[in-house]
C-alpha cells in the first residue's frame, strides 16, 4: 500500500514541509509549475485545475476513502474526462476507495465499480455498474437507462420518466415512486417496499420482485 509520506495521522509539520508538501501534492495532480502556482489566487486557475487542487487537498489526509459529490458538475466533457482519469489513477496509486456521487449515468460507466441508485433519500438499487446497465430491476432505474440519449436511437424525442420528484418533507404513502411508476400495482399505495436480494448482488427495493 503506498501512501503519501509525512502527513500521517496529526503529525504536526513545520511551515517550510507544509510549503515542499504542498508543491509535492500539487505535483502530483498535474498542476504545471507547481512552486510558482502556490501563490496564487482560486480565481487565477482554470474549473479543471481548480477541481485538481481540491483533489490534492483531500489526498493531503491520506483518506481511505474519499467522498467526491458531483465533482464534474462544471467541468466541460474533455476536462471531466482528464478528471475522471486522475481520480482513477489517484485510486489505484494510493489503494483508496471513492464513493461518487453523481446524476450522470456516462460518469458512473466510467468510474465506478458498485452503484447505489437512490429515489427520494432511498437506495432503491444496489449492484454492480456492469450489472447495472445490463439488467435493471427497478422501474425508477429502468426510466433512468432509457432516458440517456443513444446516437444508435432513430426516435427524435428522449423517453423522460413522468412526473417530478415527490416532497421529502410529505412524502407518498407506499411506495415513494409510485405516482410515477408505469408498473404500480395495488400494495404499492399502500406499503413501503424493502431492500431485498433479488439475485446474487443484485438489491431492489420493489414490490414487483417480492
Ligand atoms: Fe413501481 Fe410498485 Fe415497484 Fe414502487 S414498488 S417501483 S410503484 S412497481
Amino acid at each position: 500500500e503506498k501512501r503519501i509520506s509525512g502527513l500521517e495521522g496529526d503529525a504536526k509539520i513545520g511551515k517550510k514541509e507544509a510549503r515542499e508538501k504542498a508543491v509535492e501534492m500539487l505535483n502530483l495532480v498535474s498542476i504545471p509549475s507547481p512552486k510558482e502556482r502556490l501563490k496564487s489566487y482560486a480565481h487565477e486557475f482554470s474549473g479543471g485545475m481548480r477541481q485538481r487542487v481540491m483533489i490534492a487537498i483531500a489526498l493531503s489526509c491520506n483518506p481511505s476513502l474519499l467522498i467526491a459529490d458531483e465533482p464534474t458538475t462544471a467541468l466541460d466533457v474533455t476536462i471531466q474526462a482528464q478528471f475522471l482519469d486522475l481520480l482513477n489513477d489517484m485510486m489505484n496509486k494510493f489503494n483508496m476507495s471513492m464513493l461518487y456521487i453523481t446524476h450522470d449515468l456516462f460518469v458512473i460507466g466510467q468510474i465506478c465499480h458498485e452503484v447505489a441508485v437512490m429515489y427520494a433519500s432511498n437506495i432503491v438499487e444496489h449492484t454492480s455498474t456492469a450489472n447495472l446497465f445490463k439488467n435493471p430491476l427497478h422501474p425508477y432505474t429502468q426510466g433512468l437507462i432509457k432516458s440517456i440519449p443513444n446516437s444508435k436511437q432513430q426516435k427524435k424525442l428522449l423517453d423522460p420518466i413522468k412526473g417530478v420528484v415527490c416532497s421529502l418533507l410529505s412524502p407518498p404513502p407506499g411506495c415513494k415512486f409510485h405516482p410515477r411508476c408505469s408498473k404500480t400495482m395495488d400494495i404499492c399505495y399502500r406499503e413501503e417496499p424493502v431492500l431485498l436480494e433479488v439475485e446474487s448482488g443484485h438489491l431492489v427495493s420493489c414490490h414487483l420482485y417480492n
